[in-house]
């Protein structure tokens, strides 16, 4: 693994006073002493019922009495034993209306009065009027304090907060690996940054923005701390989708301070990360309401921060995205990110490379041959790389090795392909049985086609989400071509699977619906994007998109109903035939597929040396090597009726 220093060194905000939180505690308080006072310093007097208060005043016993609204105090005098005349007070609460009540204490000739007015009633009166209002102030300050950064909306242009300058990165050029072209590429921006002077007093002017590009995990992010390290320059980085705030404005702010703090640091790097999140073109269709706003006047500030500062001052902008063809053409635009680097996935030197910088720390067997890793990994990025040592690692130390031996490194492969090996699914005897042929069914048709490589695997050990089987077919070698035998040969393998179950069952199951769906698409990529089709040409009928995201929707040029008809009839008819290859393939090795398969459901896992000679015995049919080269099938197709029927 390499060092990777992630101290982030977060520039605070000086802290906003939270009065608000203390002021309403102590309203509270107040509140609450207003209910308690009174009942703390009025007397505590024995409770008598009202009846027997109007019985001791008929019977003459009561001498005093207070009559408040809701209270009546009472005195009784009596004598001791000895003489001596005390008072005992009571009260009582009195029933709502007794207008009676006045007569019969005349009667009785009790000396009777109103309460005198209350002695902390005023508190009570400026209480209810002043609280309120203090109240409400109390619950809108402690809000707006929680939300964060004070009162956001009044302190726009001080939101510091987010942006981090990490210092040094403490990551080199040695630790990025396997993208040699984009280091060669930046080596000259670390020369800028530590010779400055030898290129300002030429009279040449230092580019201010480079621009990575390439898919995820490549180790762009990797590569902008390096040329930081490399130089011993601090960096600063922020994300693209933290410039995009709620409020109007508050990007814009950031940038500029952003650009403030650089300006005072130089020489130094900012990197922005995701700059698709932000420089996405201008004027097209608007995003949600507001959001397209805020995007654009962050874009704004971004060039004209980049336009604003002379180009020696010695800070260089970094951006990253894996989106190039969403960027806003302005940002391009010499004197802005003029330098595109391309990061692209690493090729077999590549990853070895990269495998080498990750395995650094691992402890590996002698047995591990880290090229060979690098053979059967194609397409695999750097990240995904790093997490495949990783992954290996964690293998072993659950075995208790001492080392990390190579079938930890397959075994992760194979995690990583297809997903954690899933051994409580139990499968029921016909169900494991539709999957054995089911999977034998692709590896012989496999085999049999051109540039797909060798078929390493099969198993019926149900895997990750879905896959209740697999068989694994490595490539001998990266491909960036696919030439159109090679396209319709894998259509086929796919339709294999499928072809073995109607073969042998007679009737097809649901498993076969991912294979089918990739065929489709693949047939119609055939067609609409490679121009593969003889009837339609090489006619581009979708637009490309997405150049390092794969999976996302190509949408169709716009075409009439009648070629898009026949698009769908030629992508039947690529399939249909493929289909009918298929059949016709396990038809001639009939008896292999039941071999095979019989033993595959023994065993559970077929592979090395014994699969391949297996399907070494497989043998094509006559057809086979026609529809390879012209896509066609002769004119009478028995087979595919017969079976279909
Ligand atoms: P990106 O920014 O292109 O999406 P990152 O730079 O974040 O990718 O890469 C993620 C991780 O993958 C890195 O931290 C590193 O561990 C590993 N990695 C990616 N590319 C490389 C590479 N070329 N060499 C070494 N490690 C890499
Ligand atoms: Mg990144
Ligand atoms: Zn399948």
């Amino acid at each position: 693994m390499p060092v990777e220093t992630n101290k982030k060194r977060q520039i605070k905000p000086p802290r906003v006073r939270q009065f608000g939180g203390s002021l309403l505690i102590l309203l509270t308080l107040l509140l609450l002493l207003n209910f308690i006072v009174p009942s703390f310093f009025g007397p505590r007097l024995p409770q008598v019922p009202y009846s027997d208060f109007i019985a001791q005043v008929q019977a003459g016993k009561v001498d005093k009495a207070i009559i408040g609204g809701d209270r009546i105090q009472y005195s009784i005098k009596s004598e001791t034993p000895d003489g001596k005349v005390v008072e005992q007070v009571f009260a009582t609460t009195p029933i709502a209306i007794d207008l009676d009540l006045p007569r019969i204490l005349r009667d009785n000739k009790v000396e009777f009065a109103a309460p005198p007015p209350d002695q902390n009633g005023w508190i009570g009166t400026l209480l209810s009027w002043v609280a309120p209002p203090l109240i409400f102030f109390g619950i809108w300050g402690f809000l707006i304090n929680r939300q964060g950064g004070g009162p956001a909306a009044l302190t726009v242009g001080k939101s510091k907060a987010r942006i981090y300058s990490e210092g040094s990165t403490g990551v080199k050029f040695p630790d990025v690996a396997g993208v040699d072209e984009a280091k060669a590429e930046l080596e000259e921006i670390v020369d800028f940054l530590k010779n400055a002077s030898k290129y300002t007093t030429l009279g040449a002017k230092i580019p201010k923005g480079v621009l990575l590009v390439g898919p995820p995990g490549t180790g762009k992010t990797l590569l902008a701390k390096a040329i930081a390290g490399e130089a011993g320059v601090p960096f600063f980085s922020i994300s693209g989708s933290e410039f995009i705030e709620l409020f109007v404005g508050v990007g814009a702010a950031r940038v500029r301070d952003l650009f403030e703090q650089a300006k005072q640091q130089a020489p130094c790097i900012v990197f922005i990360d995701e700059l698709d999140a932000l420089g996405k073109s201008r004027g097209g269709a608007g995003g949600f309401v507001g959001g397209n706003d805020e995007r654009e006047q962050t874009l704004n500030q971004l060039l004209t921060e980049m336009d604003g500062f002379d180009a020696n001052t010695g800070v260089i902008i970094i951006a990253a995205t894996n989106r190039p063809e969403v960027l806003d053409p302005a940002l391009r635009r010499p004197g802005r990110f003029d330098r595109q680097v391309v990061v692209d996935r690493p090729d077999k030197i590549g990853r070895e490379a990269i495998l080498k910088v990750h395995a650094r720390n691992v402890k590996l067997a002698d047995d591990v041959d880290l090229g060979v890793i690098a053979v059967r990994t194609p397409g695999f990025a750097g990240a995904d790389l790093a997490n495949l040592v990783n992954e290996a690692a964690l293998l072993a130390a659950r075995q208790n090795r001492q080392a990390v031996v190579m079938a930890d490194f397959n075994e992760a492969i194979e995690r990583l392909v297809a997903g954690l090996e899933k051994r409580s699914r139990v499968l029921n005897e016909t169900e494991k049985k539709t999957v054995a042929y089911h999977e034998v069914g692709h590896a012989i048709i496999g085999a049999l086609m051109p540039g797909a490589g060798k078929v390493e695997k099969i198993s019926v050990v149900p895997r990750g989400v879905g896959a209740l089987g697999y068989t694994i077919q490595m490539p001998e070698e990266d491909r960036f071509l696919m030439v159109e035998d090679e396209i319709r040969g894998r259509i086929a393998t796919l339709l294999g699977g499928r072809s073995a179950e109607e073969i042998v069952f007679g009737k097809v199951s649901t498993g076969a619906s991912d294979d089918i769906q990739k065929a489709t698409d693949l047939a119609e990529r055939y067609i609409t994007l490679y121009g593969m089709s003889d009837k339609l040409g090489p006619v581009a009928f979708e637009k490309i998109q997405q150049q390092f995201l794969e999976g996302y929707g190509n949408p169709r040029r716009s075409i009439s109903p009648k070629v898009a008809e026949e698009i769908d009839r030629e992508v039947k008819q690529i399939v249909d035939n493929a289909h009918h290859i298929a059949l016709s393939i396990l038809q001639t090795n009939r008896d292999l597929l039941e071999e095979t398969a019989q033993e595959l459901l023994q065993k559970e896992i077929l592979e090395g040396s014994q699969l391949r000679e297996r399907l070494q015995q497989a043998k094509a049919p006559e057809e086979l090597n026609e529809w390879l080269r012209s896509g066609k099938l002769s004119e009478d197709q028995p087979l595919l009726q017969s079976i279909l029927n």
